[in-house]
């Protein structure tokens, strides 16, 4: 039979009722001849509870066991699925990711997926089961400890199973009824897209997009998948939703789709570092060995042999950088003056594959900013995006300004 996936997201299994909802359009999927495997995130707020209490307990925490407390929430929910389905006389199972088995790196917190061997599960297809409800988020380690694919990795969990078992379609449910333009509970004027391309969707989602993690964008693309975007709370049907899919699939092109933005920036300088060969190299590699997620880079204009370096990482690393550089610090490797935090930036991103062939973009999202009398921070640019960190305070200003100035609210 056919398969087909889909996935929940936290708010459409934030409670009994909702679970029972999601129910009754994988039921309509079963009747129409689907064998469907449904991946459920946990219930709204319990992932960040979780993540809380880990956070309480042990502030530079053993990662292993953040993945053992955080990953529990979709235990619960694909529990509570499968019995729902049950109920509805639809034979259900529920899975954990270790029990299908989802191998993946031992990268706690952000593990890889490596591998989803789909037979324990078509077995179970071939014994009449009509659902497999599957834990999303969540895998198992080469050395057999559980792992977590990071914030929002259920909608990888999601396309990695449509790759694997080469389902149909991998419809992924959420609070939203597709991609806008940006996001609409920022920009009230965003437009809800029907297409959009992987590689730009690739970009929102990295640039800060959350309503698809970037890895499962990823994923589609390599392996071609079916992937939709739709609201578990509209009416069901066959196309509703946001297709993300190839660029040739797309008519409409504006020069930029989208903006995004992310509110968990932070900007730390380094004052006075020696500018000499090798420093940058010193730097950088002691932040990756303190785990640091390093994304914006820029080297300022020296004076006297003396420079200062400017990275953004996300304001939760902000205590491991410190750490970092203090140990490099102590053991010689970098020497510098001072490390200052700015822990009230957010970084706003503007993307669109049209930028490859048009020029001026760059200076009519500056000129925008400066209109509203933002200031620029930072500014990193690659061939279909532009990204300037700013204020935070300015940011939902900064996201309508650019939805306006690029006339986002009109179709191509
Ligand atoms: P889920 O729990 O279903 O995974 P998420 O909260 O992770 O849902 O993602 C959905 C949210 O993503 C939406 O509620 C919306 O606020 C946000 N979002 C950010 N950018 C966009 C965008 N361009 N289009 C649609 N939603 C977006
Ligand atoms: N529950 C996890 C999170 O909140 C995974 C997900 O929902 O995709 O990040
Ligand atoms: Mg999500």
């Amino acid at each position: 039979m056919p398969v087909l996936v889909m996935k929940f997201g936290g708010t459409s299994v934030a409670t009994l009722d909702r679970i029972k909802r999601a129910a009754k359009r994988v039921g309509v999927e079963v009747a129409k001849g689907y064998d469907v495997i449904v991946i459920v995130s946990a219930m709204s707020g319990k992932t960040n509870e979780l993540v809380g209490w880990v956070n309480e307990t042990s502030p530079l925490y053993d990662a292993r066991e953040y993945d053992a407390v955080v990953s529990s929430g979709e235990n619960v929910t694909a529990g509570l699925m499968a019995l729902t389905m049950q109920e509805m006389d639809v034979p259900a199972r529920s899975w954990q990711g270790w029990q299908v088995p989802l191998k993946t790196t031992s990268a706690h917190g952000a593990a890889r997926i490596e591998e989803i061997p789909p037979d324990n599960i078509n077995a179970k297809f071939g014994e009449g089961m009509r659902v497999a409800v599957v834990a999303g988020f969540q895998g198992v380690s080469p050395e057999g400890r559980i792992t977590t694919l990071g914030r929002g990795g259920s909608d990888t969990t999601a396309v990695a199973f449509a790759a694997a078992f080469d389902a149909e379609r991998c419809d992924i449910y959420t609070d939203v009824d597709g991609v806008y333009t940006t996001d609409p509970r920022v920009a009230p004027k965003a437009r809800k897209l029907e297409k959009i391309a992987f590689e730009e969707m690739l970009e929102l989602a990295s640039l800060g997009a959350k309503v698809l993690q970037t890895r499962s964008v990823e994923l589609a693309m390599r392996y071609n998948v079916r992937l939709r975007v739709l609201s578990s709370f509209e009416e069901q049907s066959d196309n509703a939703g946001t297709l993300v899919c190839a660029e040739e699939e797309i008519v409409e092109n504006n020069v930029v789709s989208g903006v995004a933005y992310s509110r968990d920036e932070a900007k730390m300088t380094l004052i006075s570092v020696a500018d000499r060969p090798g420093i940058a190299a010193n730097i950088f590699t002691a932040l990756s060995e303190g785990g640091v997620l390093v994304d914006m880079i820029v080297q300022n204009i020296s004076e006297e042999g003396r420079t200062d370096m400017t990275f953004s990482c996300p304001t939760d690393q902000v205590a491991r950088a410190e750490a970092a550089m203090a140990k490099a610090k102590e053991d010689g490797i970098v020497n510098f003056a001072e490390l200052i935090a700015d822990v009230e930036v957010a970084k706003v991103s503007v993307v669109g594959i049209g930028m490859r062939s048009h020029t001026g973009v760059a200076a009519k999202m500056f000129q925008c900013l400066s209109a509203d009398g933002i200031n620029i921070k930072v500014i990193t640019t690659s061939e279909i995006k532009i990204s300037v960190l700013i204020e935070r305070k300015y940011m939902e200003l900064a996201v309508q300004a650019l939805h306006d100035a690029f006339e986002l609210d009109k179709a191509a």
